[in-house]
């Protein structure tokens, strides 16, 4: 049987990740999973699954954990260095789809016991991305992309020699607000932003949609999953979000990757690599569809997108800093103690404060530096934003 564990299980994509997981109960053994607030999912789940163990992150729902958990024989922990600790239990495959920087401690503990990390957590890559490859490749694991975008990078370059890309084209759906004028966007409200045209998905990623930022940090990951020159990579808005990445090679072609918009499939993928299984995904009827449209993605409307090339230029732990202020500036967009607007503003002043702070951004990526530049990082942003 394989062993599995799922990170973030009570989220969009651990709950898709357990949807396929749960078809094929003869296959898998479920090592751990893990929650936050949702602890009634969490433990729903892990009696169904009939895990070893439930971890939520949670301290203060331990005991609704416990019982909830009584007489199923599932083990009990809570907070992080319980997260790190399940995710130390050998498995052989991990998903990694906690939300924010709080899931890279327990990836790299899954990848420091050989696992495979199927790895929806973004941030990972964004905060540590040389720390996260250069741990798998210490420890013979593997970390396969679950980001749709990578999925489909990953799929397009399989049997091709990355030396002869010269385009990595990531599309973008524009989110809730990319047809509202300029004008309009100020005023936009966390209800409005965390309505997504195409995907359904956790609240947090579906409002950085709407501001760009999660293209924002696809754009870094994708520089820190394929090793590629940052200037080869392109962002175009698609709003029918059917193709999902373009690699274009030297000799004029481009692989395009379509599907439909339904995380299923990259997790799927990643579940089942280097095998291809069938997934319960929709078949798509192109004739149907009709047509696949494009458009540049306006630096202007979304500065996210400016920002995250100004980061890859600086390196380092700049991506650290990047993420953690843009985790508080959405926490205090959705307070409603900023403007949409605002987020850009509160990321862009907290990179150039911490950036002339000598030695931070420049100290090697190891998870203490990465956890020094991040608490750094939402206390400068903290502080713009409390003057606002
Ligand atoms: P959700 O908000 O739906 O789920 C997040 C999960 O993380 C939940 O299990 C949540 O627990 C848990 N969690 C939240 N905060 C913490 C914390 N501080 N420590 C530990 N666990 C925590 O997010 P998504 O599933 O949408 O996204 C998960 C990751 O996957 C993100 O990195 C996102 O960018 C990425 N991703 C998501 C896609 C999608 O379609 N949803 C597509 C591509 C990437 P609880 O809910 O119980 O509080
Ligand atoms: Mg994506």
């Amino acid at each position: 049987m394989r062993r599995i564990s799922i990170f973030g299980a009570t989220g969009s994509i651990g709950q898709s990740t357990i949807d396929l997981i749960a078809r094929d109960p003869e296959t898998y053994h479920v090592v751990a999973l893990s929650g936050g607030r949702n602890v009634a999912q969490l433990a729903e789940d892990a009696r169904k699954l009939n895990a070893e163990i439930a971890v939520t992150a949670e301290v203060a729902r331990l005991s609704e954990l416990r019982e909830r958990l009584a007489g199923s024989g599932v083990e009990a922990a809570a907070g992080e260095a319980a997260l790190i600790e399940a995710a130390r239990r050998p498995a052989d495959w991990v998903m990694s789809a906690i939300v924010g920087a709080a899931g890279l401690p327990p990836g790299l503990a899954a990848l420091e016991q050989g696992a495979t990390l199927a790895l929806a957590n973004k941030e990972s890559m964004v905060c540590a991305g040389p720390l996260v490859m250069q741990t798998a490749r210490a420890h013979g694991g593997a970390v396969l992309p679950v980001d749709s975008e990578h999925s489909a990078v990953f799929q397009a370059l399989i049997g091709e020699d990355i030396a002869a890309v010269e385009r990595v084209i990531i599309t973008a759906s524009g989110g809730a607000f990319r047809d509202w004028p300029l004008e309009k966007l100020a005023g936009a409200t966390p209800e409005e932003a965390a309505t997504h045209p195409n995907w359904d998905m956790g609240q947090r990623i579906t409002i950085d949609s709407a501001s760009m930022f999660n293209k924002a940090l696809e754009v870094i990951e994708t520089k820190e999953f394929f090793d590629i020159d940052p200037a080869l990579i392109e962002v175009l808005v698609h709003p029918e979000s059917m193709i999902h990445a373009l690699v274009g090679f030297r000799d004029g072609a481009l692989m395009a990757h379509v599907g439909p918009p339904d995380m299923r499939h990259a997790i799927g993928f990643a579940l089942h690599y280097p095998e291809r299984k069938t997934l319960p995904v929709a078949r798509l009827d192109l004739v149907k569809l009709g047509q696949f449209t494009f458009r540049n993605a306006c630096e202007t409307r979304w500065p996210a997108l400016r920002l995250a090339r100004e980061v890859m230029a600086a390196g380092g732990l700049a991506g650290a800093v990047f993420n953690a202020a843009k985790e508080r500036a959405l926490d205090a967009f959705i307070a409603r103690r900023i403007g949409f607007l605002r987020m850009a503003e509160v990321v862009e002043e907290t990179l150039n404060r911490v950036s002339a702070q000598s030695g931070l951004i420049t100290a090697g990526i190891t998870l203490d530096n990465v956890r020094a530049a991040d608490h750094f990082a939402r206390v400068t942003a903290d502080e713009i934003i409390t003057q606002d």
